[in-house]
């Protein structure tokens, strides 16, 4: 019987030296208030090591220049580099560019390849990824009206984006557009390449956000707005088919999603950390807080939490290495909704125990807390996953045909008394 939760002794020394990597030399870079340069200048050693160690680009197929690992160990892996911002940078997958990479490598031609993909995993070229609009619901893409209309040999975008991740430093975009607008929702819309510095691409702004109130432009991280008039490419610019843009973003989105989730652990138990550590040390009303029964709780809590993220996660990394991507739906919204609410509540547990300390900037947690709140929306809000959890498990019932409940005790003790009828009526003669 195969039921085995132990990581193999090599990935497990691999992991080892990440976790140790990761918080010695990444995490004192988190106290500097550093610049693109200044991150990449600090980065270059870093990613060095990291291709030394053999865990460069790991999400992608050994002959791209990656480990070609499974879900599970990527999985595994991101839980170290997601507790901390910049962790992600020195091993080569950082968002946006990782996805991106994903889908180059899914769904681009050899020319997109060498053009595209190549420089982006050698870390000469910067992407982001163009989808979202202002004026229609992110969380239904069936809605966007960004078009791309064919004119010859050239695509012509007209459209408004934003939070464009890393659009502001990008060196080219994979903007989804509308190409056939008559065609079944999900057939209607592509993906199309477009180097920033076309014609008609207006980086307005990166938009200021609850992680990031003051905004600069073109700051590592930044999530841009972008007018796209009259931007014209070549037609060999279209990624995959036309009208292959959601079918292309869905296999994008189950790893990224699971990826997701361990980061969120990896933020939550920094957070955890820092809870059972203050609960040790901050006396009121006569005990540490430890003592306090509602602090246990919350200990107790966020512990029992993070454990069935962690399980639920890794379970769906697994389905997803041995069954696939459509075999996992289900088990990927369960995470993505309920990983990102545990990544709140324990942050916010966490806050609470350190008090003005928690809230100032002198800790990170009013940082993370800041970050956590965008996990319950992006890639789908939690409402549509659970929407889509409960459709998916519907399909398996189906309601009673007389329309009485099948557990309604008087009717089972009516059928109860009818089926044991001979046994009974003997037990009322012994009587
Ligand atoms: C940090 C961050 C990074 C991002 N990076 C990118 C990026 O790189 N590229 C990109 O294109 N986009 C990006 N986005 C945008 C993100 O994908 C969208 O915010 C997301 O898809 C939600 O779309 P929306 O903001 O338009 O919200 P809406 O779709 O307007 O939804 C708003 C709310 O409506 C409710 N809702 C929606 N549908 C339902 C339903 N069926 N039932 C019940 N309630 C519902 C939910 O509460 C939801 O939160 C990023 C966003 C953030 C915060």
């Amino acid at each position: 019987m195969a039921w085995d939760f132990s990581t193999e002794p090599e990935f497990q020394a691999q992991l080892d030296w990440m976790r140790e990597f990761v918080r010695e030399e990444i995490w004192p870079m988190e106290t500097l208030d550093l610049d693109l340069e200044q991150i990449e200048r600090a980065m270059a050693p870093l990613q060095a090591r990291v291709k030394e160690r053999g865990l460069w680009a790991a999400h992608l197929d050994p002959e791209l220049g990656g480990q070609g690992y499974g879900q599970v160990k990527l999985g595994l892996m991101h839980e170290i580099l997601g507790t901390s911002p910049y962790a992600p940078l020195a091993f080569g997958n950082q968002a946006p560019d990782s996805g991106n990479s994903e889908i180059l490598a899914l769904a681009g031609t050899p020319e997109q390849k060498d053009r595209w993909l190549h420089p982006l995993l050698a870390g000469d070229l910067k992407s982001a990824f163009s989808m979202t609009e202002p004026e229609t619901a992110g969380s239904d893409p069936t809605l966007l009206q960004t078009r791309a209309v064919r004119d010859g040999d050239e695509w012509v975008i007209n459209g408004h984006k934003w939070f464009s991740s890393n659009a502001s430093i990008a060196d080219f975009l994979i903007v989804m557009v509308v190409t056939d607008p008559e065609a079944r929702p999900y057939q209607r819309a592509s993906m199309i390449i477009v180097p920033v510095d076309t014609p008609g691409v207006d980086i307005v702004r990166d938009v200021p956000t609850m992680e990031h109130p003051t905004e600069q432009f073109g700051r590592y991280g930044g999530h841009a707005e972008i007018y796209y008039r009259d931007v014209r490419v070549p037609a060999e610019n279209l990624l995959g088919a036309p009208g292959a843009g959601f079918l292309i973003a869905q296999q994008r989105l189950g790893p990224g999603r699971i990826h997701h989730c361990m980061r969120w652990l990896g933020v939550s138990k920094r957070a955890f950390d820092m809870l059972c550590e203050r609960s040790l040390y901050r006396e009121a009303h006569g005990s540490v807080l430890a003592k306090k029964e509602t602090v246990q709780n919350w200990i107790a809590d966020s512990a029992a939490e993070m454990q069935a993220a962690r399980l639920m996660t890794l379970h769906a990394a697994w389905k997803m290495d041995t069954e696939g991507a459509s075999a996992a739906r289900q088990d990927i919204s369960l995470i993505k909704f309920y990983g990102a609410n545990v990544l709140c509540n324990v942050i916010d547990r966490a806050l609470q125990a350190h008090g003005s300390l928690g809230y100032s900037t002198d800790l990170p947690l009013e940082a993370m807390y800041r970050f956590a709140r965008a996990a319950r929306f992006y890639d789908g809000p939690d409402e549509v996953h659970r929407a889509s959890v409960a459709r998916q498990i519907l399909r398996g019932y189906e309601p009673p045909a007389d329309g009485v409940a099948s557990e309604h005790v008087p009717t089972r003790r009516a059928a109860a008394q009818e089926k044991f009828a001979d046994l009974l009526e003997l037990v009322t003669q012994n009587d």
